[in-house]
């Protein structure tokens, strides 16, 4: 069976940037399994499985206006250092989480200056190009239940 719209895809990947650094990998874990064509992955890597079967190996080089976005200037924000808890501890580079309206997010602290913390929320992946080898473990159909979810249920997805 194909990948295509509402099949569900088990697969094993890494994902490396372009200079071949190792970013993440399902090795030594389970298979990633998701439900295609509802956006669990993104839209880049999705296209590229598209019509790909059980047992397919495949390279995917997706830009990033295809995997992540770009960089945004609008996604550096600016707080006071005494909205922290383990303030003294802050550095820069590290990550925090944030609790948002849309629920909980990380940001990267790109710079500290007195009381003026300048958190970075671009994805970590913005602005990159990213190079994933893929194999298909396998390819099913989804439930109906699942398609009315939009996700997988059972072992490696949500059970319920
Ligand atoms: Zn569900």
């Amino acid at each position: 069976m194909k990948i295509s719209q509402h099949t569900v895809v088990s697969l094993d990947y890494t994902l490396k940037n372009g200079e071949g650094e190792l970013l993440d990998t399902s090795e030594g874990r389970e298979p990633l399994i998701y439900l295609q064509g509802v956006g669990a992955l993104i839209p880049g890597l999705e296209k590229e499985l598209e019509g790909k079967e059980k047992g397919d190996k495949l390279t995917a080089v997706i830009a990033p206006e295809d995997a992540y976005g770009s960089r945004r200037d609008d996604l550096l924000k600016i707080v006071p250092k005494s909205g922290f808890k383990g303030e003294e501890e802050m550095q820069e580079g590290m990550q925090v989480q944030l609790d948002t309206e849309h629920g909980p997010a990380l940001a990267i602290i790109s710079k500290i200056d007195g009381e003026d913390v300048t958190l970075d929320l671009n994805h970590p992946l913005a602005d990159m190009t990213l190079h994933f080898d893929v194999d298909i473990v396998d390819v099913r159909e989804a439930s109906q239940e699942e398609i009315d979810h939009g996700h997988v249920h059972g072992p490696g997805g949500h059970e319920h």
